[in-house]
């Protein structure tokens, strides 16, 4: 971050306009990674927040006409309720564990729009889990309760779609020795996703794939174009699943590589296009300026 306090999107004109485009379309989704998308990174995940703003714009942006809001992360659907402090009341899509998890079905509308298409895929606690990914998560269930075994003070949580190993309060040995026979049972195995967190190892089957997410949340939403803003190698497969040339706007936040047909520096100018798209939104004739 410069310290600057200029809209990023001031001196690129580019970026403006395809704000301006995609804002004029009758129903559109808007869809953003958490940690490096809207929260700086922090040692410890638990501490990180969306910066100043962020989630009074994504509030505002919901509560417009014909505006989907979701929040796509690989975090566990409650610690992003936590981080986020979003709830059903916002009007806000949460999707966590690289899909695997959502509030969707807090709204206690799935009978409404069950037929749409998509959304069934997306329900709180409904399983994604192939036949493969099943039998997957069977074994890496057997291996860490082995590990859980030889090391009795370690904890299991099991979720929809993984498995992990808690170390939280273990004797720092005994931590790390669990942790790494947890860590190699995710390398034995190739169609299990290692995810490395604070005193916990999750072993998914689920394959990140945001690509999956976005494209089921547009069905979902029935949104003539999406917007999706991210900043790591997993939003690719989001970047990937939209087309510019049909309305989608794919912003990529940071350096590096990307799909993205566009791009911010950092957070802060995540905000600053968010409020863009919300003034155009709002007052179509006199947000150019
Ligand atoms: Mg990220």
């Amino acid at each position: 971050m410069t310290g600057d306090d200029r809209p990023v999107t001031e001196d690129n004109p580019q970026l403006r306009i395809a704000v301006a485009a995609f804002a004029s379309r009758p129903r559109v989704l808007v869809a953003v990674d958490f940690d490096g998308t809207l929260a700086p990174f922090v040692i410890d995940p638990l501490q990180a927040r969306a910066v100043p703003g962020a989630l009074e714009v994504l509030r505002a942006a919901a509560a417009l006409s014909g505006v989907t809001v979701a929040v796509v992360s690989g975090r566990d659907l409650a610690t992003l309720e936590m981080l986020t402090g979003i709830g059903v009341q916002d009007g806000i899509t949460l999707v966590g564990s690289h899909g695997a998890q959502t509030n969707l079905g807090d709204q206690g509308d799935q009978g409404q729009e069950g037929d749409r298409g998509g959304r069934g895929s997306l329900t709180r606690g409904a399983s994604l889990l192939d036949a493969e990914a099943t039998a997957s998560l069977s074994v890496v269930r057997g291996e860490l309760d082995a590990i859980r075994t030889r090391y009795p003070a370690a904890r299991l949580e099991q979720k929809p779609a993984a498995v992990a190993l808690h170390t939280r309060g273990l004797d720092p040995s005994v931590a790390a020795a669990a942790t790494a026979a947890a860590l190699e049972v995710g390398q034995r195995y190739p169609h299990v996703h290692v995810m490395p967190g604070k005193d916990v190892v999750e072993l998914t089957v689920l394959e990140p794939d945001k690509g999956r997410v976005v494209r089921a949340l547009a069905r979902a939403a029935g949104s003539d174009a999406t917007l999706y803003l991210g900043d790591d190698v997993t939003d690719e497969k989001a970047f990937a699943a939209l087309d510019p040339a049909s309305g989608d706007l794919t912003v990529k936040v940071g350096d590096g590589e990307t799909l993205a047909a566009q791009r911010v520096p950092d957070q802060i100018s995540v905000v600053h296009l968010l409020n863009l798209f919300v003034a155009h939104r709002q007052n179509p004739d006199n947000s150019q300026t």
